[in-house]
């Protein structure tokens, strides 16, 4: 299981993890992006290496 956490301090709301997550974990909520599907979470990555901010970990449990 894949644990996705995003650092609210250094998420802009840019928007991109959203647009790119295969499964739709993030929705943004006022500018800043919340993983209200984390339990979905592939692992695949993607929106670590999307997120410029670096805002974005994913943690495997
Ligand atoms: S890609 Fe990064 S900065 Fe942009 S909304 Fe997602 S977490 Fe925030
Ligand atoms: S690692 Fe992949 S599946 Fe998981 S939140 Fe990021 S883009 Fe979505």
């Amino acid at each position: 299981m894949f644990t996705p956490t995003v650092d609210h301090e250094k998420c802009i709301g840019c928007g991109e993890c959203e647009e790119v997550c295969p499964v739709d974990v993030y929705e943004i909520q006022d500018e800043k992006a919340v993983p209200v599907n984390a339990e979905e979470c592939l692992g695949c990555d993607s929106c670590v290496e999307v997120c410029e901010q670096g805002a974005i970990t994913i943690e495997e449990t």
